[in-house]
């Protein structure tokens, strides 16, 4: 199947990843929106929020809340935006959930591979 997200996780294409387990893969968005931007993808392909399995789904956000203090320990950030689009505004047919941190400063947006550098210090 062609699926960019799906190369991701057999490593074809290569991703700043923050975390990954048995059951998904969390990795800084190549376009970010704001500093941190990550998205968490289950390993396994699943279209959408209607297509994965509960358990799955579950894994994803608690996923989210292991990884918040790592953003706020490294990035000094001061909450956490959660964003999954379906249908439409779904650009990657494969599922997956945006982070996108909060800051009480307006940010420079730095590059993938800076932020990348910063979280792994
Ligand atoms: P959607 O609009 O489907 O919710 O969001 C898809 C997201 O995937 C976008 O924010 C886009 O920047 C990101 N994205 C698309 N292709 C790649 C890629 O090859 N690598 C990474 N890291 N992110 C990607
Ligand atoms: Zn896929």
């Amino acid at each position: 199947m062609d699926c960019i997200f799906c190369k991701i996780v057999n490593g074809d294409i290569p991703s700043y990843t923050i975390y990954e387990d048995d059951l998904v893969k969390a990795f800084l968005d190549v376009n970010p929106d704001v500093n941190g931007h990550l998205l968490i993808i289950p390993k396994k392909h699943y279209k959408d929020l209607f297509d994965i399995d509960e358990k799955t789904l579950m894994h994803i956000f608690e996923t989210a809340k292991k990884i918040n203090p790592i953003l706020k320990e490294k990035l000094n950030t001061e909450g956490l935006t959660l964003v999954q689009n379906n249908g439409l505004l779904q650009e990657v047919k494969h599922f997956h959930l945006h982070l996108k941190p909060q800051y009480k400063e307006k940010q420079r947006i730095l590059k993938p591979e800076e932020i990348y550098n910063i979280i792994k210090e």
